[in-house]
């Protein structure tokens, strides 16, 4: 199967009431994870790439072992996301190379640092909007700054500095037309997001209700949703590591996101634990061996057994076949005849 919309993959999972897993990767062994994962469980998928991963891969290694995935598993719908682009120009070369999804994060300036003001955020995502939209190619855009760096991107500072307010919300998702809309709700990138197990102080999951309620149609993304789980830290610590005390986003507060909108869910952290505990594991107990296939194997069954069982707590799994994949080209003719909308559906607050 060709690599897919996203906007299309996250209709269907409205539809069925589900979310989607985001997953980032680097290497060929984390895109074998995630499909390992989707066909174990039969779910769409949407593989996601930050700026960093782009570097470190380089774009056409990734890309093309993006789309040996798509060319191995045909019975499984990939979408092909950008994630956190900084900039019109990051967002167009990725288009250009064929991702059929990008997010433009205008939330921060170009350096992937400074808070941007809400009309700097708007000017560069509608442009990005149209751009991407002529081309079939899905906007996921940003309102809110999140916590945390990663990949070198982050205001830093806690999730807590600048928390998503929904009338700027509704604002920016009719001035922009973006397909799906990230929010702050007090989540970091990165392992260390909260302190402690986080209650309604710290995750702000009432913003999140608030925004849907205003948003009822427009698709919702939960960055730095890994749930860090003390199993995966506690691998990694027993084998040598030095990871300090954390927690992440428990699952239950993603799920009651998806029973309110939330249609793509990032997860990259969790990934990371499972492969580094694996691979220290191997190292720690068997120090003679040498061979990477000895310790990458491993890491790329944990990593799928974690992606698996988000699969199924998000609740895509078993969804892959639902519907029929239409071309990016349909898509693109979609928004320019208006049957895509690309003004959301506002409710009275
Ligand atoms: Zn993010």
């Amino acid at each position: 199967m060709p690599l897919v919309s996203m906007r299309q993959l996250l209709d269907e999972a409205a539809k069925g009431g589900y979310g989607v897993g985001a997953f980032n990767v680097n290497d060929m062994e984390q895109i074998q994870a995630i499909m390992g994962a989707a066909k174990e469980t039969n779910s769409p998928v949407i593989i996601q790439a930050s700026r960093g991963a782009r570097q470190f891969a380089q774009d056409r290694y990734l890309f093309h072992l993006i789309l040996a995935a798509a060319e191995l598993n045909p019975e499984i719908p990939i979408a092909m996301h950008q994630d956190h682009g900084n900039s019109f120009e990051t967002c167009k070369s990725a288009i250009e190379l064929g991702y059929t999804s990008v997010m433009m994060d205008g939330s921060l300036k170009e350096d992937g640092k400074t808070p941007a003001t809400f009309e700097e955020n708007v000017e560069v995502t509608r442009k990005v909007v149209e751009f991407a939209h002529a081309r079939g190619v899905t906007v996921e855009g940003e309102i809110g700054v999140l916590g945390g760096v990663e990949d070198g991107h982050g205001a830093g500072g806690t999730g807590l500095e600048h928390i998503t307010d929904p009338d700027q919300a509704v604002e920016f998702a009719e001035l922009t037309g973006v397909d799906a809309l990230a929010i702050a709700i007090g989540t970091s990138h990165g392992a260390y997001k909260f302190t402690k197990k986080p209650d309604g102080s710290v995750l702000k999951m009432d913003v999140l209700l608030a925004i849907h309620k205003r948003l009822p149609n427009t698709h919702l993304v939960m960055h730095g949703s890994s749930s860090v789980p003390k199993d995966l830290q506690d691998v990694v610590n027993k084998y040598g590591g030095k990871l300090k005390e954390t927690w992440g986003v428990p699952v239950e507060e993603i799920q009651l996101g998806i029973r309110n909108g939330v249609r793509k869910v990032n997860v990259d952290t969790d990934n990371r634990l499972a492969m580094t505990g694996a691979i220290r594991k191997v190292l720690w107990e068997t120090p003679e061996k040498f061979d990477p296939r000895d310790y990458m194997k491993p890491a790329r069954e944990a990593m799928q057994k974690v992606v698996a069982q988000r699969m199924s707590q998000f609740g895509q799994a078993g969804h892959a076949g639902d519907y029929k994949p239409v071309t990016i080209a349909e898509i693109a003719k979609g928004y320019a005849d208006g049957s895509l909308a690309t003004k959301p559906l506002v409710s009275a607050k």
